[in-house]
């Protein structure tokens, strides 16, 4: 409408009145820009008041996995429930179980420097695990993740070179399975902790058959140069590498995936998983 006046005053060469509705015209489209930068700003605060309702919905609507009482921090468990659960002392071994002979004796882990372990392989971390390898409750690896991180906040140096990578597993196993759950949770928790989490530095290049059930000569014999590293720049680039398992048991397959990171020329490697399994 607006346009079509001016087009009319300038046809009948009414200079002065089309430059007013110019200047009409560029204050219209000026507040039209600030009229869009108001609906953004407003669709703004109604996104966060949304996000902010849906974050209080879903511990209002959620209850904890072990008690069925009221969560806060994370939907799925409760503070008294996560309190409870039979962590390792890690402050007791200066953060890090390859200080405890037990451990140490029994754990292959020539290629790294540090393990740091939530707890014992025992309810409810194990049942856990198992449910979301066998049952597809992917819910369960931001649960386990958010537990780490509450714990490996104080026993894990992050510095901004510090790179987080899970154990790979064999693109055949992905196919059939369609995940690899500590990707999942490794990835969980580099959210958490805010460090960089770079999924592909590794490759398993070999089908190894599952290590339940071997002994330890045969776990290591079974993953033996199993993996390649599949981006030797960010490897050699990277000097402090944290390596996630979701189980650790002999220590067989995260300390064959750090010999592969160390001849990719990683420096230091920090072994994290959910859980330490005595072998069966
Ligand atoms: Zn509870």
């Amino acid at each position: 409408m607006e346009f079509h006046r001016l087009g009319s005053l300038l046809h009948r060469r009414d200079i002065d009145q089309s430059k007013h509705l110019q200047q009409q015209l560029s204050t219209g489209i000026k507040s039209s820009a600030y009229g869009q930068k108001s609906w953004l700003s407003l669709f703004a605060l109604f996104y966060a008041r949304l996000t902010n309702e849906l974050h209080q919905t879903k511990h209002k609507v959620s209850c904890c996995l072990l008690c069925q009482g009221t969560t806060q921090q994370h939907p799925l468990i409760c503070p008294h429930c996560q309190a409870d659960i039979q962590y390792f002392e890690l402050e007791k071994i200066d953060h890090n179980l390859l200080h405890w002979p037990a451990i140490a004796s029994h754990i292959n882990h020539q290629h790294f420097e540090q393990l740091i372990c939530l707890a014992p392989h025992q309810w409810p971390l194990s049942t856990w695990l198992s449910a979301l390898k066998y049952q597809q409750r992917f819910e369960l690896a931001d649960l386990i993740a958010f537990l780490l991180a509450s714990r490996l906040k104080a026993s894990l140096h992050v510095s901004s070179n510090t790179v987080l990578t899970a154990v790979p597993i064999h693109i055949e196993r992905w196919q059939e399975r369609g995940f690899n759950q500590s990707h999942l949770i490794a990835k969980a928790l580099a959210n958490y902790l805010s460090i960089t989490y770079q999924p592909m530095l590794l490759a398993k290049e070999k089908v190894t058959q599952p290590q339940v059930g071997l002994s330890g000569a045969e776990r290591r014999k079974n993953v033996k140069n199993s993996f390649v590293v599949t981006q030797p720049k960010l490897v050699s680039m990277s000097p402090d590498i944290v390596l996630f398992d979701d189980v650790i048991t002999t220590g067989s397959t995260a300390n064959e995936a750090c010999k592969t990171l160390k001849l990719g020329g990683a420096n230091k490697i920090t072994v994290v998983s959910a859980t330490l399994a005595p072998p069966s």
